[in-house]
C-alpha cells in the first residue's frame, strides 16, 4: 500500500485532509481548522457530524458530505475507512484504513484529556502515520489541571486590578478558556464574535462550556475577554487600555513558547508533546511509522533509536524510493 503525499496524504487511494489543488472528487476531513479544509475541487466530504457542522457554519461552504460517526465503518475503492476521535478539537478524527495493511492516521491529535473533550486513544495498526508538531524532547507540556489553575488564578488576580484579555484559537482553544474561566473563577467572559459562533456549535454537540457573553460595543459587562490570538496586537491592546481606562493583562494559551508582547503564556496545546508520540507509537504497536508535519525527521530518528520500530518521515510524491512503498 503506498502512502505518499501530493495535495492530500494518501494512504492508498484514500486521500485526507486535501489541499484546493487535489483533484480528488472525495476526502477524507480530519478536523475543521482552516489548514485541512482547503478543498476546492472535492465535492464530497468524509467526515465526522461535528465537523461537518464546523465546516456549515464557519467556511460557508455546501459541498456535499457523508457523516461517518465515530467507530463505524465505511467502504472506500478497495479498503474499508473507520474514524475515532483525535482528542485535537471538536469533532477531530484520526483515520483507519483497512485494505493489504491496517494503516491508522493520527492527524493532528492529543492524548491528555481535558476540560472539555476526552483524549485520542491509540488504534492499533501495521503502520502509523504520526503527526510530529511536538516531536523534539524539548517538548513537555505540564499537566493539564495544573495550566487551569495557573489561568484561573492569573484571571482572578488581574481582573482586580484592571481588564484581563486572554488569546487563544478561536476553535478548540477558546472553548476551553471559556469554559477554564467559568470553573476556575467567578467571571464571565466576554468573548468575540467567531469565538462566539463556535462556542455554539460545540453546546449544539452536548458540551457545556458555561456562561458568556458575545461582545458588542459592552466591554463593560466583563473584567475578562477571549479573543483569536491574530487579532491581540499591541494596537488592540492600547485601545482598550484608552477607552476602559484600565490596566490591560494579557495572556496567551499555546503549545509554543511564543511571548511577543503578551504578560503570561499558557502551555496549553492541542496537539502531543514528545513523550506522548512515543507513549502513542508503542501502544499502536506499528511495524513502521510514518511521521508528518514539524519535526518529522528529527521524531522518525528518535523512533527508530528509542523504540527500535522503523520510521521515515512522510515522502513527496515523485520521490520514487523504494521506502516509499509501505
Ligand atoms: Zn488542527
Ligand atoms: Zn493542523
Amino acid at each position: 500500500m503506498q502512502i505518499h503525499s501530493n495535495k492530500a496524504l494518501f494512504v492508498g487511494n484514500v486521500p485526507i485532509d486535501a489541499k484546493a489543488s487535489c483533484k480528488a472528487e472525495k476526502a477524507v476531513i480530519s478536523h475543521g481548522h482552516s489548514d485541512h479544509v482547503a478543498t476546492n475541487k472535492v465535492t464530497q466530504y468524509i467526515c465526522t457530524p461535528e465537523t461537518e457542522t464546523i465546516i456549515r457554519s464557519r467556511y460557508k461552504k455546501e459541498p456535499s458530505f457523508a457523516p461517518l460517526k465515530f467507530g463505524k465503518k465505511l467502504s472506500f475503492g478497495d479498503s474499508t475507512i473507520s474514524l475515532y476521535n483525535s482528542g485535537h478539537i471538536l469533532g477531530s478524527a484520526q483515520v483507519l484504513v483497512e485494505g493489504t495493511k491496517t494503516v491508522a492516521v493520527t492527524n493532528d491529535f492529543k492524548v491528555q484529556d481535558s476540560i472539555i473533550q476526552k483524549g485520542a486513544k491509540p488504534l492499533k495498526c501495521d503502520i502509523l502515520v504520526l503527526e510530529s508538531t511536538f516531536g523534539k524532547p524539548c517538548y513537555s507540556f505540564p499537566k493539564r489541571e495544573e495550566v487551569y489553575k495557573q489561568i484561573g488564578n492569573f484571571v482572578k488576580e488581574k481582573s482586580k486590578q484592571g481588564f484581563v484579555v486572554l488569546a487563544g484559537y478561536s476553535l478548540g482553544k477558546a472553548q476551553e478558556l471559556t469554559k477554564v474561566v467559568n470553573e476556575y473563577t467567578d467571571l464571565t467572559p466576554l468573548v468575540h464574535d467567531s469565538v462566539y459562533d463556535n462556542n455554539k456549535v460545540y453546546e449544539e454537540h452536548g458540551t457545556k462550556l458555561g456562561d458568556y457573553i458575545k461582545l458588542d460595543h459592552n466591554l463593560h459587562d466583563s473584567n475578562v475577554l477571549i479573543m483569536p490570538p491574530s487579532l491581540v496586537n499591541h494596537n488592540l491592546l492600547q485601545v482598550l487600555e484608552f477607552s476602559l481606562r484600565k490596566k490591560i493583562f494579557s495572556g496567551f494559551a499555546t503549545g509554543w513558547n511564543f511571548r511577543n508582547g503578551f504578560n503570561e503564556i499558557f502551555p496549553l496545546s492541542d496537539h502531543a508533546d514528545f513523550q506522548q508520540l512515543l507513549d502513542y507509537t508503542k501502544q499502536a504497536e506499528p511495524k513502521l511509522v510514518i511521521t508528518m508535519h514539524g519535526s518529522e525527521r528529527e521524531l522518525a530518528s528518535y523512533i527508530q533509536r528509542r523504540l527500535g520500530i522503523a520510521a521515515r518521515p512522510l515522502c513527496e510524491k515523485g520521490q520514487k524510493t523504494i521506502s516509499e512503498y509501505a
